[in-house]
């Protein structure tokens, strides 16, 4: 099977895996783990373990609306995101709320992808540029939770502060709204 080189094992970084599938919904293949060829770990694929301080897909994302419903929830809100507003509360949250949905939908998509991509079924460009997209996203929620951090209940984070260290990087910037997703759902 082809490498494909966006997904590394999280243990020794080789990009030589083996992907063991399963049946899906609709009677297609999903990818269900890795195997590292390389060192001989195994993971699913749903798993970030990269950043284990987040939550995972799966765990982020059980019970989120269907990828494409949630693409239509998105294209149908009015003008993009809210302009926010610093002097009204209930606009900022509102233009929170709609960055926090963007970012997470561009991260599951782009991780679709991604695993797609592996199995053939994605061009690597777009690939790349649905990872982008999705640092892109993650990086404006990242920017807007460290400008209102301080204030009493604008960022809901439970876990991980957005001021801690090691989130300000492309794929660790995407585990930040796993986690910020998952606490707004659980609201
Ligand atoms: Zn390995």
């Amino acid at each position: 099977m082809l490498s494909y080189p966006s997904i590394l094992c999280p243990d020794c970084q080789s990009t030589d895996l083996d992907a063991s599938l399963i049946e899906n919904s609709s009677g297609g293949q999903d990818i269900d783990a890795f195997t590292c060829r390389a060192c001989g770990m195994t993971w699913k694929a749903y798993e970030s373990l990269r950043f284990p301080s987040a939550p995972d897909y799966r765990t982020a994302y059980t019970g989120a609306p269907e990828l494409l419903d949630e693409e239509l929830a998105l294209m149908a809100l009015p003008d993009g995101p809210a302009k926010p507003d610093a002097s009204r509360l209930g606009r900022r949250s509102e233009h929170r709320i709609h960055l926090l949905r963007t970012a997470a939908y561009l991260d599951r998509k782009a991780h679709e992808l991604a695993l797609s991509g592996f199995l053939g079924g994605s061009l690597d460009q777009d690939v790349d540029q649905a990872k982008e997209e999705a640092a892109r996203a993650a990086f404006e929620l990242l920017k807007r939770d460290l400008e209102y951090m301080d204030v009493e209940g604008e960022v809901h984070a439970p876990y991980v502060p957005p001021a801690q260290p090691g989130w300000d990087y492309k794929e660790a910037v995407r585990a930040y709204v796993r986690q910020e997703y998952k606490a707004w759902r659980e609201e």
